[in-house]
C-alpha cells in the first residue's frame, strides 16, 4: 500500500515555534520508520511553516514571499533526508524548483523506481507555484506516486466543527465527504486541495500525529480520526 503523508513545517519545529527542534524530528522519523518497516510505501510532502510562509512575510510581493516559502519546503526536506537516512530509512528527495545535489527532478518513471526500490520520497518546492500551499502539493504527488490515500498530519484527532482548543462544544466528525467539508468550510486542507481530492478521487485521513502509533493504526485501518471521502 502507498501512502502520501503530508507534514506541515511544524511537525519538525512544535507548534508555533520556528527552526527545528532535533527530538520532535526523532519522533517523527521514527513514526515513518514503523510504517516502512511494515512493508507500506511512503512519500513525504512537507511545508514549511517552521521557517517561512509566504502570507506571514511582511513587506515583499506574494510572489516573492511564496518563493522564499517553497525554498523553505527544501530545506525541511534536506533537514529530513540526513534524520531519515541515519536511522537507516533510504531517502529521496524530489522536486522541480532547485538543482542541489541532494534533489533529483520529478519525472514520473525515477517516483516509481525510488518506491518499488524501497525509498522514502520525499517531495519539496510544493506545486513549484506561489499561490499555492504544500497541501495542494500533497494532493498532486498523491496523485502521481500512486497513493490510495493521503494521512494528513496534524496535532488533533481529527475533524471538528469548530475549533476544539476553543469551544467546550466542539463535535468530532468521523466521516465527511469533500463537498462537505467545503460546505462546512472546515481548514483541516485548503479549498483548492479539498477541490483536487474530489476530482482526482483520493481519499484523507486526519490523524493526530503525535499520538505514537497513530500513523501505523490508520494505515492498518482503524477508524482512528477522521476520513474525508471524494
Ligand atoms: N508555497 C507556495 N506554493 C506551494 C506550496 C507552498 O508558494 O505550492 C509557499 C507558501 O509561501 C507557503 C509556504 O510555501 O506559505 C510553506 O507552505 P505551507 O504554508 O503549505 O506550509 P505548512 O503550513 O504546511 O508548514
Amino acid at each position: 500500500m502507498r501512502v502520501l503523508v503530508k507534514l506541515s513545517g511544524e511537525a519538525l519545529s512544535g507548534e508555533g515555534r520556528k527552526g527545528f527542534d532535533p527530538e520532535r524530528v526523532s519522533y517523527l522519523t521514527s513514526e515513518i520508520k514503523k510504517v516502512v518497516e511494515e512493508g507500506y510505501r511512503v512519500g513525504i510532502v512537507v511545508g514549511a511553516g517552521n521557517l517561512f510562509r509566504g502570507i506571514e512575510l511582511r513587506g515583499l510581493s506574494r510572489e516573492r514571499a511564496d518563493q522564499i516559502g517553497l525554498l523553505g519546503t527544501v530545506m525541511n526536506a534536506v533537514y529530513l533526508k540526513d534524520h531519515f537516512e541515519r536511522e537507516g530509512l533510504k531517502t529521496k528527495i524530489f522536486s522541480q524548483i532547485v538543482n542541489l545535489p541532494d534533489v533529483e527532478s520529478v519525472s514520473y518513471d525515477s517516483i516509481e523506481s525510488a518506491i518499488e526500490n524501497g525509498f522514502v520520497l520525499i517531495f519539496a518546492g510544493g506545486t513549484s507555484n506561489p499561490f499555492f500551499t504544500t497541501d495542494t502539493a500533497a494532493v498532486l504527488r498523491a496523485k502521481e506516486m500512486k497513493a490510495q490515500i493521503i494521512v494528513k498530519a496534524t496535532k488533533v484527532d481529527g475533524i471538528y466543527d469548530k475549533d476544539p482548543k476553543r469551544f467546550s462544544d466542539a463535535r468530532k466528525i468521523e466521516r465527511l465527504t469533500f463537498s462537505e467539508a467545503m460546505k462546512m468550510r472546515i481548514e483541516v486542507m485548503d479549498a483548492e486541495a479539498f477541490a483536487l481530492c474530489k476530482k482526482l478521487g483520493i481519499t484523507v485521513r486526519v490523524i493526530n500525529f503525535f499520538e505514537p502509533g497513530s500513523l501505523l493504526r490508520a494505515l492498518k485501518g482503524e477508524n482512528i480520526g477522521s476520513i474525508v471521502l471524494p
